[in-house]
Order: structure tokens, then C-alpha cells, then sequence
């Protein structure tokens, strides 16, 4: 297919999520044709790093012969069968691995297509409970800066303005707390033992006081999408004592963290913290296919159990939920990890990632660098000085990316926060191509 008629196609008739479609439409459209490794091929047959790994979900690469023959194994037999009351071979064998390595008490899978969808479960279950259990609450405790996906209930404990501010008529109610990093870096020069205490007492006084909370939710160790902002280390774990204290449900949300992201297979490990629910999404298939998972504990799972005319048990799912091709793919994804050693080959790259994401501290126009793992944010600000802001119709996050693009780098940014998401495969040299790559576009801002 000729790439000019796709160019024109694609502009005439598919609307793009998170996209200005003026915008998109008046500039040169970014077209992929195939994969292969951490490479990506266009259909004008460039090629670029997958620095974001497709976002933020390729783990093992594209075009990966262990994960294509699991779907091509698993297509020979059923594509897809329903799990509402039946059930199917990968979703059951895959239910029983995630609980292995899951944190401890998770102990139950709930599947689901999509991250929002996953944390949407995570939200009608605890609600449910309280109810099941014979008791009215109704406040979410979250976050500002919190992002958990794009349907209703996930943009309710959303907390993103310029996503989210949009909606606030048509959500739910919830209580927010400050954003850690946010937080820290105003009160407290930044990420401190002195600053997790202050934001936990802020949480305390709320617990204290009221007895409508059905959970507090949180990303896991690091808010992705308000730009890569960590938490203070122990913050987890200390919500997860006092949600424990007060009788409180807790969701964590490893939607962007699990798989790997951030050094160990989910953030929770980290902290030693089990939640009641735990949302998990984009690299759970390895990047391949949509597949989503809430996984909650024992405890939960029985405050449905009961006769049927009781009508306790949990009145929710999709068409595809359980999907035979993507846990079948999400099984070989968890294989790999195993077979390729990838957590063990990841810690020397997350090292040298930090060795060289120093480097940008000292150009002109980065304000911030922030890093978890192999997750890493680069801020960018018009007066490094005075931590001046580029005014946002500039958009110079993607001036930075569209020029990352002429070195074979393909990135895309959190508004000026230059995001490094790279599959958890790539080599130093990759590693050292984006970077280069990076530097050289921020550096050309200058002219
Ligand atoms: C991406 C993301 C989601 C939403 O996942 P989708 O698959 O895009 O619906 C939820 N939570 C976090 C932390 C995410 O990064």
C-alpha cells in the first residue's frame, strides 16, 4: 500500500486518542509498519528505538519468536471463548501464576481489557464489600496529580486538571490528598523521611475522623503520567500501615510499574507491601495484546461469596474478559522473564541509565530529572533559574520529540516532561542513543 494514500487515509478518517487532531492533521504523520526488538520500522521503512516502548507497555521487544508462537499455538485452537460462567485453559493457568508472584495475601484475579478498566473493578469491588458486608461508605481517598485511566471511575480518582478538570460535574466524590512529590519538593527541598511523615499524618487526621472511606488509591511508587513524580521512599508502605490501622481498603495501581518497570517484577515488592487490590495492565501481555487484571485477597473474594438469591456476587464483566490469545500471551510473557533472566539483566541498566541521566542536569533547559527504576522523567523549563515553565501552546515536549525522531528515536512526552520508558531489553548502546539523541534535541532549543 502506497504510503501517501495511508498519510491521507489516516488524516481523514481516524480520530487519535490524546491527540489535537488540527494539529495532528497540519504535521507529518508517524505511520509504524512493523517491529522488530526495541525497533520500530514506518511504512516510509525509517527506523526508530521504541524509546517508550509503545507507551510504556513492550517489555521483551517486538516481533518476539517466543510470544508470537504462543499466540500462533494458542490461535490454532480458539481465538476467544467467554468466561462469564465458563471458563478457558491460558486464563486459569495465567490466574494461578499472578497469584505466585504477587505480593502474598493476593490471592484472586479479576481479568479485564484495558488499565482504566482494571482500576473501574478495582472501585466497584470495594465498594461492593462494605455494602456486602452490611456497611454504607461511599469516599475514595486519592491523590492529586493521580492518574489510573480514562473512564468515568478511574478519572473520579484521577486527579490530573488538565485530563480530568473537564469532568468534575459527572464524578464521584472523593477526598484528596497532596501529591507526594509535589508536596515534598515545596515543604521540604524535596523527597525526605520528614516529608512521608508530614503526608502521612495528613492522611491519618482524615482516617481519624471519618468512617465513610472505602479505600485509598495510589500508584505504585511513582505518579507516571503527572510526569514521572516518585514518591518519597516508605510512602506505600506507610499507607499501607494506616489504611491497616483504620480498617481501611487500599487499591494500588502498578498499571505503568508492573512487569518490571521499576527494577523488581511489581513496585510492592520494594516496600514489602501487600494492598488489597492490586490494577495491572499495559506489560502484562508483554505489550502484545490488551489484557488487564485486579487482583484482590481471601478476605475480599468471600465478602461475595454467598447463596444466590442473595445476590452478593459481583455483577460485572466485559465480552472479552479472560480472553484466550492474550493470556496465552500473557503466560509466555512471564516465561520469558524467566527464561531471558530480564530482572537480573535490568539492575546494571537501571545503573547506567542513572550514570547518564546525570548528564542533563547541566543543560540550559532541563529544570528536573527524576527517575524509578527504568522509568525516568526530564523536565524541561523555559528559566532554568527562576523554574519558569515554556508557555504550554508551544509545545515544546513534542518539538523535542519530532526531533528526537531525525536520530531514529521515537519518543512521546508528558506535556514538557520528556518520558524514557524504554523495553526492558535494550542494550547500553540503545540506551546511549536515546540519551545522546535527547540531549542533542534539547540542546537545539537554543537556536
Ligand atoms: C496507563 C495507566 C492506566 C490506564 O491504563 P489503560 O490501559 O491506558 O487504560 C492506569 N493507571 C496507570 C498508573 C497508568 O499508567
Amino acid at each position: 500500500m502506497n504510503w501517501r494514500i495511508l498519510e491521507q487515509w489516516d488524516k481523514e478518517y481516524f480520530w487519535h486518542p490524546f491527540t489535537q487532531m488540527k494539529v495532528y492533521r497540519e504535521e507529518e504523520n508517524l505511520i509504524f509498519e512493523r517491529g522488530e526488538g526495541v525497533y520500530l520500522y514506518d511504512v516510509k521503512g525509517r527506523k526508530f528505538i521504541d524509546a517508550i516502548s509503545s507507551l510504556w507497555c513492550n517489555v521483551h521487544g517486538h516481533n518476539h519468536p517466543k510470544l508470537n508462537q504462543a499466540l500462533i499455538d494458542q490461535l490454532k485452537k480458539v481465538a476467544h471463548t467467554t468466561t462469564l460462567g465458563s471458563s478457558n485453559v491460558p486464563a486459569i493457568l495465567l490466574a494461578k501464576r499472578l497469584v505466585e508472584i504477587s505480593p502474598k495475601c493476593l490471592t484472586k484475579v479479576f481479568y479485564s481489557e484495558d488499565g482504566a478498566e482494571a482500576v473501574e473493578i478495582a472501585i466497584k469491588i470495594a465498594y461492593q464489600y462494605w455494602r456486602n458486608k452490611g456497611e454504607k461508605r461511599k469516599i475514595f481517598i486519592t491523590l492529586s496529580e493521580a492518574y489510573h485511566g480514562d473512564t468515568l471511575g478511574a478519572v473520579s480518582l484521577g486527579g490530573i486538571d488538565l485530563f480530568h478538570g473537564t469532568y468534575k460535574d459527572i464524578l464521584f466524590e472523593t477526598i484528596k490528598l497532596p501529591s507526594p512529590y509535589i508536596f515534598c519538593k515545596k515543604n521540604y527541598g524535596g523527597l525526605s523521611e520528614e516529608c512521608k511523615n508530614a503526608l502521612l499524618e495528613i492522611l491519618e487526621e482524615i482516617l481519624k475522623s471519618r468512617d465513610d472511606i472505602v479505600a485509598v488509591s495510589l500508584e505504585a511508587g511513582i505518579q507516571g503520567a503527572a510526569g514521572m513524580l516518585p514518591f518519597p521512599k516508605g510512602f506505600l508502605r506507610g499507607v499501607r500501615e494506616l489504611t491497616k490501622k483504620y480498617g481501611v481498603l487500599m487499591i494500588v495501581d502498578e498499571v505503568a510499574t508492573g512487569f518490571g518497570r521499576t527494577g523488581t517484577m511489581f513496585y510492592c515488592e520494594q516496600e514489602d507491601v501487600c494492598p488489597d487490590f492490586m490494577c495491572l495492565g499495559k506489560g502484562l501481555t508483554g505489550g502484545y495484546l490488551p489484557l488487564a487484571a485486579t487482583l484482590t485477597t481471601e478476605e475480599v473474594f468471600n465478602a461475595f461469596l454467598g447463596e444466590f438469591g442473595e445476590m452478593k456476587h459481583f455483577y460485572h464483566g466485559h465480552t472479552y474478559t479472560g480472553n484466550n490469545l492474550a493470556c496465552a500471551v500473557a503466560l509466555a510473557n512471564l516465561e520469558v522473564f524467566e527464561e531471558e533472566k530480564t530482572l537480573e539483566k535490568l539492575q546494571p541498566k537501571i545503573e547506567y541509565l542513572s550514570q547518564r541521566l546525570k548528564e542533563f542536569w547541566e543543560l540550559d533547559f532541563v529544570g528536573d530529572v527524576r527517575q524509578l527504576g527504568f522509568m525516568a522523567g526530564i523536565e524541561l523549563v523555559k528559566d532554568k533559574e527562576k523554574g519558569i515553565p515554556f508557555p504550554y501552546g508551544e509545545r515544546t515536549g513534542f518539538k523535542v520529540a519530532y526531533k528526537c525522531r531525525e536520530k531514529g528515536v521515537f519518543l512521546r512526552p508528558l506535556g514538557d516532561v520528556m518520558v524514557l520508558m524504554m523495553p526492558l531489553v535494550v542494550e547500553r548502546e540503545h540506551i546511549d542513543q536515546v540519551v545522546d539523541a535527547l540531549k542533542w534535541a534539547i540542546e537545539s532549543l537554543k537556536t
